[in-house]
């Protein structure tokens, strides 16, 4: 049976699983949905005994139906390989009473590589099934995270070009050594002068140039995106919800049937609908709770019903959910509307015309699976104290805002699942704002003085966790991109790479 996507926007617009992800985005801007969600066909115990990528595997055939066996499994053992640190790829440890799902084993140390490290071989397995013969250029924008970890993804793999800008200074030292330091010869890092959201806006002036795709083109090139609203980037997000809840029946924890609840820290909401997407499978996921930071759009909207991006936008020790737009959301909307193409159309209108929307009673009776909550700068610090203290375990900022709502959510329910958490970030990626959160309680001495690398030496010595290969070589790994460009110059820098 083949599985179809339409457009959340006209569910006359469809495509095949390969052909959603060459595409992206629908062409009427709406973003592709299965026209149903396929229920596990393998036990839960069975899957239990199952690796990563077996259980990887089980999943992703099931939303993939274009794909045969053999390609998926290549797809899968090319991404879920050496370049994460360890064969449980996404390890479940118990600390502090609740479950913390580590997705961050991987090349760039942040989530976003259990997608990115797989969708450029599903890429070029779909050009290759749908006869594309010109090679295919990512073009990405980014504030920092999803750059690098495109880059990691697509570094040297054949039939690929990757080319990602960054503003110059909107980034942090890390994250901009990470980028600038990056290997493959496919691979191209320009700072731009201006900010994000000019970088954005120059790559989606490049995607909406007919002149210059059709020139690259004839020379032999398509363009196409990374971004998170690829179903590429969806499906093997759906894997490790099914995979931890498999480990806690490995382990005795649960059996079979037994309901978990699972928090999310959630900016664009792509991987929390990946966890609304495993409880319609049939995985006995409990509550979803969506955990925001001070840009708790989201924690607005599943308390109102109401999602309103009118407000002011705050940088938070948390970057990669400072996000007023969370475009997965989209998704979750078309579903709660019982599939109607047309209401989701006219929400996501008033969403571009008037910044806001707000949804019926009737829809709002469907999301009673989520609870939304929120943690400020202060109670995020403070939970990466409270984890350590009761556990000697060391989380990111990211993680730290889902376990405290995690917490407060514990406390107000009379329930006693196990309580998943994913730990999004390994706390290396954001070494100073965790020390200086655990500075308010421990004496570790001075930090502010401190270069990068004797802050990360200073984690490893309080965390015992070994400092990734990730973050040691960033310190000296030479410097391979120096570009800096006019935001006016991106399409030039994008034909000279290509020539
Ligand atoms: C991207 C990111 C998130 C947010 O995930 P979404 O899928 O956008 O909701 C959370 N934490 C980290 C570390 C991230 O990089």
């Amino acid at each position: 049976m083949s599985l179809k996507y339409v457009s959340t926007r006209n569910r006359d617009i469809s495509a095949t699983a390969s052909e959603a992800i060459l595409q992206g985005l629908a062409s009427d801007g709406g973003l592709f949905v299965p026209t149903e969600i396929p229920r596990l066909d393998v036990s839960l115990d069975t899957l239990a005994g199952y690796s990563y990528q077996r259980v990887a595997f089980e999943v992703m055939k099931l939303f993939l139906t274009d794909f045969s066996d053999d390609e998926l499994m290549s797809c899968i053992n090319a991404a879920y390989d050496k370049k994460f640190d360890t064969p449980a790829i996404a390890p479940l440890k118990k600390e502090a009473g609740v479950y913390y799902l580590e997705l961050f084993h991987g090349a760039t140390i942040a989530f976003k590589d259990m997608a990115l490290s797989i969708l450029p071989h599903l890429m070029t397995t779909a050009a290759k099934k749908n006869n594309v013969k010109e090679e295919i250029v990512i073009l990405t924008a980014t504030s920092g995270d999803t750059g690098k970890a495109a880059l990691a993804g697509f570094a040297d793999v054949p039939g690929t070009r990757i080319v990602v800008f960054y503003p110059k200074d909107g980034v942090s030292p890390i994250q901009e050594r990470q980028m600038v330091t990056q290997k493959g010869g496919n691979t191209r890092v320009i700072a731009i002068r201006g900010n994000f959201d000019q970088a954005q806006t120059g790559v989606k002036q490049i995607f909406g140039d007919d002149a210059l795709k059709d020139e690259l083109k004839s020379r032999g090139y398509i363009l196409s995106s990374a971004n998170s609203i690829n179903i590429g980037r969806l499906v093997p997000q759906i894997c490790y919800y099914v995979y931890a809840y498999t480990r806690l029946v490995a382990e005795k924890v649960i059996t079979p049937g037994d309901t978990v609840d699972v928090t999310v820290p959630t900016g664009n909401f792509g991987n929390i609908l990946a966890c609304y997407y495993a409880k319609q499978m049939g995985l006995p996921i409990g509550k979803l709770v969506c955990a925001s930071n001070e840009n708790k759009v989201l924690y607005d909207f599943f308390g109102t019903g109401v999602y309103d991006k009118n407000r002011e936008f705050v940088l938070t020790t948390s970057p990669s959910m400072d996000i007023l737009i969370s475009s997965n959301l989209e998704r979750l909307i078309y579903h709660i509307t019982g599939d109607d193409d047309k209401k989701t159309a006219k929400f996501m209108e008033q969403l571009s015309s008037t910044g806001k929307y707000e949804i019926t009673e009737e829809m709002r009776s469907h999301l009673t699976d989520f609870y939304g909550g929120f943690a400020n700068e202060n109670a995020t610090a403070e939970e990466i104290s409270r984890v350590f203290h009761a556990s000697g375990y060391v989380i990111d900022t990211h993680t730290a805002v889902a376990s405290a709502v995690s917490l407060k959510y514990r406390e107000g329910s009379s329930a006693k699942s196990p309580m998943i958490i994913a730990s999004t970030a390994s706390p290396y990626k954001f070494t100073r704002y965790v020390l200086e959160a655990l500075a308010k309680s421990e004496d570790i001495g001075r930090l502010n003085d401190k270069s990068d690398l004797e802050l990360t030496k200073k984690l490893e010595s309080i965390s015992g966790v070994a400092i990734p290969n990730a973050v040691l070589e960033l310190f000296d790994a030479p410097v391979l991109h120096d570009i800096v460009c006019d935001v006016d110059g991106m399409p030039d820098e994008v034909k000279e790479f290509l020539n």
